[in-house]
C-alpha cells in the first residue's frame, strides 16, 4: 500500500513525523508537506506564486518533500507530479497540534488536505490530536495507525474521507470511539485589541474552541470534551440538497437586460 503524508503545521512537525513511523508499518509512505506552518489557510491554494519544493531530511533516515505552499498545493503537487507515475491509495493529513472540529473544520488546513485528496478520488483522512501542554504524538499516532488499519479493512473498495479527532491523551486513555457529525455551535471568540510599539492598535483573533449553546454530546464538540475519539464522514459538495426544492419553486426571474 502506498500512502501519501501530509498536514498543515509544516513538513518538521512532530506530529507528521509520529504519524510516519507508524504508517510505515502499512505500506510506502511519501511525505509531501508545506515547508513552514500553515494552520487555518483552509482550503487556499497558491495561483499567484511558484510552488518551490525539495526533497529534505526530515528526521535521521527520513526524507520528505518539502514545499512553499499551501497543504492544498501539496497534494495537487503530490499527485498531478511527485507520485504521478505511482499513485498513492490512501491519503493521511496530520497528525495536526491541535484538534478539528466543529466549524473550525472550514479553516482547517489539515482538513483541506484530506479533501483536495478526495477531490481526486483517493481515500483521505485528516487526524488531529487535542491540544494540552504534554502532545503525546506517538500514542496518537499509534492510536490512529490502528484504527486506520480497521478502517481500510472494514472500507474495502469504499472510499472514504474522515475526520479523526484524537483527545487529550496525557489526561489518561479514551473513554472510546464516537462515530458523530461535526458540530455546527458556535464557539466563544474574541478579538484582543492591543498596540503596537508605536502606539497603532492592531487586533488578535482568539478562542474559537469552546462551543456555545446546547450541548450535544453526538457531535464532535462535546464528544472530545467528553474524552473520546471523534470520528466524523465529511463530504465537499456545498449543496444544501435539502432546500434545493424549495428555491428552485421561487418564482425568480433573470431581471430585464
Ligand atoms: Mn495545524
Amino acid at each position: 500500500m502506498r500512502i501519501l503524508l501530509t498536514n498543515d503545521d509544516g513538513i518538521l512537525a512532530p506530529g507528521l513525523l509520529a504519524m510516519y513511523r507508524e504508517l510505515t508499518r502499512l505500506g510506502d509512505v511519501t511525505i509531501v508537506a508545506p515547508t513552514t506552518p500553515q494552520s487555518a489557510v483552509g482550503h487556499a491554494i497558491s495561483v499567484a506564486q511558484p510552488l518551490f519544493c525539495q526533497e529534505i531530511d526530515v528526521a535521521e533516515g527520513v526524507r520528505g518533500h518539502s514545499v512553499d505552499g499551501r497543504p492544498a498545493d501539496c497534494v495537487k503537487l503530490a499527485l498531478l507530479e511527485l507520485l504521478k507515475s505511482h499513485p498513492p491509495d490512501l491519503v493521511v493529513s496530520g497528525i495536526n497540534n491541535g484538534e478539528n472540529i466543529g466549524i473550525n473544520l472550514l479553516y482547517s488546513g489539515t482538513v483541506a488536505a484530506a479533501i483536495e485528496g478526495a477531490f481526486y478520488g483517493l481515500p483521505a483522512i485528516a487526524v488531529s490530536l487535542a491540544y494540552s501542554t504534554r502532545m503525546d504524538f506517538h500514542a496518537a499516532a499509534r492510536l490512529a495507525r490502528g484504527l486506520i488499519q480497521q478502517i481500510l479493512a472494514a472500507a474495502g473498495r469504499d472510499r472514504f474521507l474522515l475526520n479523526l479527532n484524537i483527545p487529550d491523551l496525557a489526561a489518561g486513555p479514551p473513554k472510546g470511539l464516537r462515530v458523530c457529525r461535526m458540530g455546527v455551535n458556535s464557539t466563544e471568540e474574541a478579538l484582543l485589541r492591543r498596540s503596537d510599539p508605536r502606539g497603532r492598535p492592531y487586533f488578535w483573533i482568539t478562542g474559537g474552541l469552546v462551543p456555545t449553546g446546547r450541548r450535544d454530546t453526538q457531535v464532535d464538540q462535546f464528544a472530545l470534551a467528553d474524552g473520546y475519539v471523534t470520528l466524523t464522514p465529511l463530504q465537499f459538495d456545498l449543496t444544501d440538497s435539502a432546500r434545493l426544492p424549495a428555491l428552485a419553486a421561487w418564482p425568480l426571474r433573470l431581471p430585464e437586460m
